[in-house]
């Protein structure tokens, strides 16, 4: 629902007319875009409106959900805040208006590799984009503004900072813009996940440009985030458009962590032919697990804020160009990553929040096809993450609140049903079992942990309360170590009553106590265990403890699973597989040939349905959802020599 209506305006009628008109200032040789547009329009055909665009120009057959809603709220010229999740489309939503009304359209983004890479795209399929960054020559920035200026461009991409500098707010009084949008909107706010202080200048907009519409996008913003993006960029006078967080394409698993590594090698086995993620912690850990993948014959790179900025762009040019790349990264890498085709995204450790959590998978499968996550954790992790938020400032109610979101992501890990339905609920949003998570795939046995948890509180409460998982494990299996014969824990009551247990066995039933909330981690005592009320009352038999076989069941067998969630690729063999494999070999070549990503000519999913529909001639291949008219005009020949070879 509308929160307040923007100002109304009648620029709809009068824009239409411009671009089926001539009232285009002279551009030199005219681009492809309104070549394309003018000729669609002689032909006959009456509306230059989105759906054609959408067709004629990107070359898809339908929008996605909640495009053509945005889509026509900003034709309508209402200031807009679109909250939808990665990969969902945000930016056709903004490209589209600019072409529709032929009006000039600012975009601020945070990254520069990101302007690039969406500039190229855009060229590539004959938008007049161009962008100005601190990257570029004075020169480049130069005539970018001056092809703007002159209407030659219609979607100008720049940096906040930019932006707002002094200079180019003097330039863009002189110069009629239809449209601010602000990416990754959530930045402007301290109540998000990444404040940045570029972005708070930007609040001045509307006020200095009262008569253009401010377009703001987000793929993570909670209500309250939310709520201050409004007031910040609107002044309150905006339509909200929240998409649902859901992204059933991303397969969700949860591992106890055992041995990072092997674990992680199990889950890379079968993706060598991908391009993914594995999160890790620190900037040491992220040069070892790239050093050890490479070893493994994997193209893993490092990237995290040790490396200087150079080598950090040239990891990331790699990360996006390079066939099947893993980056391996602290969180320092990530935010506004634009690849589509990132088919997994590991963490090695817990990540900071179920916010972060959710931000990071979700860089996975944003083409919408298949992609695989996995979280590997365990109590060290969350030690740990409770030492950052203690260690981080004065603010107490800003640390327990922090607590608190480091609970439910705990939670999550923990959980023994459905994970998207845990995911989504944190998101205030109800789902059914997705079939599509390892608790739904196999669902895990609960057994009776009680009598198990009792002695394990008792351990805990005889102990004194303040010593960690390790040892209060130490006192379960009757371990006659110097801690436990110094301090005489060999004499009380429960020492050796879980003898037969395994270490993992315990620690992943200590970790399902804490989730539950019967034990709590006291980062003042070092991660000393304590027990809370319900434990107390677990202790005394007042309540029961249900819990899941810590222990990783038997490796199920691939066929169940792999079916629904492998990848495309791996599907395909024989001709097929080689026809991709010789389809990927033309896309990479022709991308070295630009110097653009691969994915800036094709993304997968339109070489998968090369493989699939094998277009005999060029108007099969313009019927592929993905390829407009410039798309055919550059590659359809080539492709279709691929595929008809
Ligand atoms: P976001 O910015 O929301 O993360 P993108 O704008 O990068 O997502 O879009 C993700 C992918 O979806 C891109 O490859 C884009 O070309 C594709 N896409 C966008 N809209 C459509 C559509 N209507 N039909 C098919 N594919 C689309
Ligand atoms: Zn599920």
């Amino acid at each position: 629902m509308p929160v307040v209506q923007g100002y109304p305006g009648n620029e709809l009628n009068r824009a239409f007319v411009r671009i089926e008109g001539s009232d285009r200032l002279p551009g030199n040789d005219a681009d492809y875009i309104e070549t394309t547009i003018i000729s669609t329009a002689m032909a006959g055909e009456k509306s230059t409106g989105p759906d054609k665009l959408l067709h004629s120009i990107f070359g898809f057959d339908s929008f996605r959900p909640g495009q053509k809603e945005i889509i026509d709220h900003l034709l309508d010229k209402s200031h807009v805040l679109a909250v939808m999740p990665t990969g969902s489309g945000k930016s056709l939503c903004y490209q589209v208006p600019p072409l529709v009304l032929n009006e000039r359209t600012i975009v601020v983004s945070p990254l520069m590799a990101l302007m690039d890479d969406q500039v190229a795209a855009l060229q590539d399929i004959g938008v007049p984009a161009d962008r100005i960054h601190s990257n570029r020559t004075h020169e480049d920035n130069g005539e970018a503004w001056n092809q703007f200026k002159s209407r030659q461009t219609f979607l100008l991409y720049m940096s906040p900072e930019m932006l707002m500098s002094q200079k180019m707010l003097n330039a863009l009084q002189s110069v009629e813009t239809g449209m601010f949008v602000i990416d990754e909107a959530h930045c402007i706010s301290k109540w998000g996940a990444n404040f940045r202080p570029d972005y708070e200048a930007l609040s001045k907009l509307n006020g200095l440009f009262p008569q253009s519409v401010i377009a703001a996008f987000t793929a993570t913003a909670d209500a309250a985030t939310q709520q201050d993006i409004i007031q910040k960029l609107t002044n309150n006078n905006c339509i909200k458009f929240v998409q649902g967080f859901d992204r059933p394409n991303l397969h969700l698993t949860v591992k106890a962590k055992l041995n990072w590594k092997t674990q992680l090698l199990e889950f890379l086995e079968d993706k060598k032919n991908s391009s993914g993620i594995v999160y890790c912690l620190s900037r040491k850990q992220t040069e070892e697990a790239a050093e050890f993948l490479r070893a493994e014959g994997y193209n893993a790179i490092a990237y995290h804020a040790g490396l200087d900025s150079k080598t950090r762009s040239e990891h990331q040019d790699r990360f996006m160009t390079e066939p099947h790349a893993v980056m391996t990264a602290t969180i320092a890498f990530g935010m506004g990553i634009d690849k589509p085709d990132i088919r997994f995204v590991a963490h090695t450790n817990l990540p900071g929040s179920m916010e972060a959590y959710y931000q990071e998978i979700g860089r996975a499968g944003r083409d919408g096809e298949p992609a695989e996550t996995l979280l590997i954790y365990g109590l060290d992790d969350l030690f740990q993450r409770r030492r950052f938020i203690e260690k981080d400032g004065e603010d107490q109610h800003h640390k327990l609140r922090e607590h608190k979101r480091l609970d439910s992501l705990l939670g999550y890990c923990e959980a023994s049903s459905c994970r998207r339905i845990a995911l989504l609920h944190y998101f205030n949003e109800e789902i059914g079992p997705c079939d599509n998570c390892d608790n739904c795939i196999s669902p895990p046995a609960l057994i009776d942990g009680t009598e198990l948890a009792q002695m394990t509180l008792s351990a805990i409460y005889r102990t004194g309360q303040s010593f960690g998982a390790a040892h209060i494990i130490d006192v379960l299996r009757g371990s006659r170590s110097e801690k436990i014969m110094e301090r005489n824990h060999d004499q009380i009551k429960t020492f050796g009553i879980c003898a037969g247990y395994s270490k993992p066995y315990l620690q992943g039933f200590i970790r399902q106590l804490i989730a539950a909330g019967h034990a709590t981690l006291n980062i003042k005592k070092f991660g000393g265990l304590e027990i809370s009320k319900s434990g107390f009352m677990l202790l005394k038999g007042g309540i029961e403890f249900q819990f899941k076989q810590p222990l990783e069941p038997a490796p199920k067998s691939k066929s169940s699973q792999s079916l629904k969630n492998s990848i495309p690729a791996h599907i395909y063999s024989g001709e097929d597989a080689e026809l991709l494999a010789r389809l990927k070999q033309k896309r990479l070549s022709l991308a070295q040939d630009q110097g653009v990503p691969a994915f800036v000519i094709f993304p997968d999913t339109v070489l998968y349905q090369m493989v699939e529909r094998k277009p005999a001639n060029r108007d099969e291949f313009l019927n592929l959802s993905g390829v407009g008219p410039a798309k055919l005009e550059n590659y359809g020949d080539s492709f279709l020599a691929v595929i008809n070879n």
